[in-house]
Protein backbone atom coordinates (compact mmCIF):
# COMPACT_ATOMS: atom_id res chain seq x y z
CA UNK A 1 0.00 0.00 0.00
CA UNK A 2 1.63 3.52 -0.12
CA UNK A 3 2.16 5.32 2.59
CA UNK A 4 1.06 8.86 2.24
CA UNK A 5 3.74 11.45 1.54
CA UNK A 6 5.66 13.07 4.64
CA UNK A 7 6.39 17.00 4.43
CA UNK A 8 7.95 17.72 7.37
CA UNK A 9 7.59 21.01 9.18
CA UNK A 10 6.42 23.37 6.26
CA UNK A 11 6.59 27.21 5.92
CA UNK A 12 3.27 28.65 7.19
CA UNK A 13 1.50 30.75 4.71
CA UNK A 14 -2.37 32.81 5.50
CA UNK A 15 -3.99 34.40 2.87
CA UNK A 16 -6.37 36.87 4.13
CA UNK A 17 -9.48 38.42 1.17
CA UNK A 18 -8.67 41.56 -0.92
CA UNK A 19 -11.69 43.27 0.67
CA UNK A 20 -11.02 45.33 3.76
CA UNK A 21 -14.39 46.71 4.16
CA UNK A 22 -17.64 45.20 3.10
CA UNK A 23 -18.94 45.73 0.30
CA UNK A 24 -22.54 46.45 1.13
CA UNK A 25 -22.26 48.61 4.76
CA UNK A 26 -18.96 49.50 4.18
CA UNK A 27 -17.81 48.13 8.13
CA UNK A 28 -14.39 46.66 8.59
CA UNK A 29 -14.14 42.90 8.17
CA UNK A 30 -13.35 40.69 10.85
CA UNK A 31 -12.12 37.50 11.14
CA UNK A 32 -14.26 34.39 11.45
CA UNK A 33 -12.96 30.95 10.74
CA UNK A 34 -9.64 29.59 8.32
CA UNK A 35 -11.82 28.15 4.78
CA UNK A 36 -9.44 25.55 4.41
CA UNK A 37 -5.91 25.10 5.08
CA UNK A 38 -3.77 22.37 3.70
CA UNK A 39 -0.20 21.67 2.12
CA UNK A 40 0.84 22.72 -1.33
CA UNK A 41 3.36 21.82 -3.83
CA UNK A 42 4.71 24.59 -6.21
CA UNK A 43 7.52 24.12 -8.41
CA UNK A 44 9.95 26.03 -6.18
CA UNK A 45 9.13 23.91 -2.75
CA UNK A 46 5.96 23.01 -0.29
CA UNK A 47 3.97 25.50 1.81
CA UNK A 48 1.13 25.01 4.04
CA UNK A 49 -1.39 27.56 2.94
CA UNK A 50 -4.23 28.58 5.06
CA UNK A 51 -7.40 30.19 3.42
CA UNK A 52 -8.75 32.66 6.03
CA UNK A 53 -12.56 33.32 6.20
CA UNK A 54 -13.60 37.32 7.07
CA UNK A 55 -16.81 38.04 7.88
CA UNK A 56 -19.05 42.05 7.93
CA UNK A 57 -18.33 43.08 11.47
CA UNK A 58 -21.20 45.27 11.61
CA UNK A 59 -24.37 43.32 13.27
CA UNK A 60 -26.45 45.62 11.01
CA UNK A 61 -25.63 44.43 8.11
CA UNK A 62 -28.09 42.70 5.55
CA UNK A 63 -25.73 40.12 4.82
CA UNK A 64 -24.02 39.03 7.94
CA UNK A 65 -23.41 35.46 6.83
CA UNK A 66 -21.47 36.16 3.83
CA UNK A 67 -17.79 35.10 4.10
CA UNK A 68 -15.10 37.06 2.24
CA UNK A 69 -11.98 34.71 1.23
CA UNK A 70 -8.68 35.50 -0.75
CA UNK A 71 -9.10 35.07 -4.65
CA UNK A 72 -5.35 34.74 -4.94
CA UNK A 73 -5.49 31.87 -2.28
ZN1 LIG B 1 -21.63 44.21 5.83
Amino acid sequence: MKRPRQFGPLPHVRYRPELQFCPHFGAPLADSHPVWAKPVQFLTGVEHLTNLGYRCGNPACPFPRTVDRSARA
